[in-house]
């Protein structure tokens, strides 16, 4: 896998558009242009991939739009060293993305078919911030808990309770909430006990779904 002087021209007018549409926070600008989204996706869309689109990623799942990663990410206020758990690894281009911030990433994921594979491309891209698990998202990952961040890639029709509660206080829950279309929920943990809960913008993403599933 190469990254051209044409890729990265292509990523900074990716990152120019971005703004444009109202992604402000720096740090985020920065790891989308430092992250070559073309080794993300299959060599088919390898044209694309420095366009605004979410593309199929096989397993009738998708990466989701630089604007949506932007945009979450840009939620989540991510520090350096900061605990991030994500639930739908998919591409693992959003788990890259908070590695570039400097978090240590938990990234899981349900088909396992999928979670193979990126695990594999993370390890080849030298991605050693993010460590992958092949689980169902919607329990969390208790071993690891508490995270500084929790962020959902897929379209839940609630909030897991167990998702809130592996939260640290003052760690900050990214999720899409709805059945057709989601809005956008930033959960914050402000006590042991309490939280503060904000409904944002609306998208679309695939599925968040209970169970494995394993590979045929
Ligand atoms: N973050 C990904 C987006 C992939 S799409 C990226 O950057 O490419 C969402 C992913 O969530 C899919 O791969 C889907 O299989 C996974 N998913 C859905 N429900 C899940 C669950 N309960 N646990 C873990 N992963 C889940």
């Amino acid at each position: 896998m190469t990254d051209t002087y044409r890729h990265k021209g292509l990523r900074k007018r990716l990152v120019d558009a971005l703004r444009r549409r109202g992604i402000t926070d720096e740090a985020v600008l920065a790891a989308i242009n430092a992250v070559p989204r073309h080794f993300f996706l299959d060599k088919a869309f390898e044209e694309h991939a420095y366009e605004d689109k979410p593309f199929p990623i096989g397993n009738e799942q998708t990466i989701s739009q630089p604007y949506t990663v932007a945009y979450m990410t840009a939620l989540l206020e991510v520090k350096r060293g900061d605990r991030i758990l994500e639930i739908g690894t998919g591409s693992g281009y959003q788990a890259a993305i908070l590695a570039a911030m400097g978090a240590r990433v938990f990234t899981v994921e349900r088909q396992e078919a999928l979670y193979l594979h990126t695990k594999e491309l993370l390890a080849q891209l030298g991605m050693t911030g993010v460590r992958s698990f092949f689980k169902d998202g919607t329990k969390g990952l208790p071993d690891y808990a508490p995270y500084n961040g929790i962020i959902v890639t897929a379209g839940a029709p609630v909030v897991p309770d167990a998702l809130r509660e592996q939260l640290a206080v003052g760690g900050l829950l990214v999720i899409p909430v709805g059945e057709d279309v989601q809005y956008m929920y930033r959960i914050e943990r402000i006590s042991q006990t309490e939280y503060r809960e904000q409904m944002l913008d609306a998208f679309r993403f695939v599925p968040f779904l209970e169970g494995v599933q394993r590979k045929t």
